[in-house]
């Protein structure tokens, strides 16, 4: 039987429809909404999937899982068509520039700490957020119990939501995704000037060039919307370089090695 809920994602790519198979599954009334026509076609023997904005009227629940610099102007398109009760969120990696204006419906943005380096609807996966932290940055005072609401289903995708501001949310990607994805490119480009190191370049190379293959328009749009975080970032490196040259390399490794071997640990 279908649950109540109504709930629409708009992007059916790699985050967007990744969302939308798993509501599928889980029964909700899922409706996507696509510019594709291929995509719709594909999402159809899901649940429900159209082209036009106007089917996400009366939903409960919106997702707005399109390219970062495409976000705003589909915010803008919802104000007239969901309803003043109706809780949107929206995936972006980046979270400050979301909060430009109050909005007639319920916002409350968001972030999937989930991903790949592949784009559009064919690599999105059921199970994609499952033992994922899911940021939540609510900024227009929404009550409990919408919170609650959309709290529940990012659990329901097996996700563990985190609640922080949009201003510390966008330091902390800096630090953890926009600049290690730079720095990753700049790894490759470094290395392309020298044949015999790419022709011997191993799992050593492949790892930590591994954000170079990011999605170009989602690599741009970090790069456009958090540029000051992504530049304090680099910063940082440059002085951690400077501090681990400097005196006690090898308890400084030591001591990095130790922090890390407790990371990522599956439970
Ligand atoms: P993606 O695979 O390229 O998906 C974006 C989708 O948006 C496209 O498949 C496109 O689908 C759709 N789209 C573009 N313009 C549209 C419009 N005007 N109306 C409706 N749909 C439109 O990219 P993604 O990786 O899912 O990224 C989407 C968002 O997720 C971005 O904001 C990104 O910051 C965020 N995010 C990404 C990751 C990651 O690792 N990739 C992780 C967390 C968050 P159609 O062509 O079918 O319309």
């Amino acid at each position: 039987m279908k649950k109540n809920l109504k709930i629409g994602v708009v992007g059916l790519g790699l985050i967007g429809g990744s969302i939308f198979k798993d509501l599928s599954k889980l029964n909700f009334n899922v409706v996507g909404v696509s510019k594709n026509i291929d995509t719709i076609e594909k999402a159809k023997k899901y649940s429900n999937a159209s082209a036009s904005l106007q089917s996400l009227k009366n939903c409960d629940i919106v997702f707005v899982c399109t390219p970062m610099n495409k976000t705003l102007s589909i915010l803008d398109e919802l104000e007239n068509i969901v309803d003043k009760n109706t809780i949107v969120t929206d995936v972006c990696s980046v979270k400050r520039f979301l909060l430009c204006k109050n909005r007639p419906y319920k916002f409350i943005p968001s972030h999937p700490m989930a991903g790949t380096e592949l784009s559009g609807f064919d690599n999105s996966l059921e199970g994609l957020f499952k033992d994922t932290n899911w940021i939540l940055t609510p900024f227009e005072k929404p009550s409990k119990k919408d919170i609650e609401k959309l709290e529940n289903i990012i659990k329901m995708l097996g996700a563990t939501p985190v609640f922080t501001t949009a201003e510390f949310h966008d330091k902390a990607a800096a630090l953890i995704s926009h600049m290690p994805m730079l720095v990753s490119q700049a790894i490759f480009k470094a290395a392309c000037e020298n044949e015999l190191a790419l022709k011997i370049a191993s799992s050593g190379f492949r790892d930590v060039t591994r954000l170079a293959l990011s999605n170009e328009e989602m690599a741009q749009d970090m790069i456009n919307f958090n540029s000051d975080n992504i530049q304090n970032a680099l910063l940082k490196l440059y002085s951690c370089i400077g501090d681990l040259l400097g005196q006690n390399y090898l308890e400084q490794t030591c001591e990095i090695k130790k922090q890390r071997q407790k990371m990522f640990i599956k439970k």
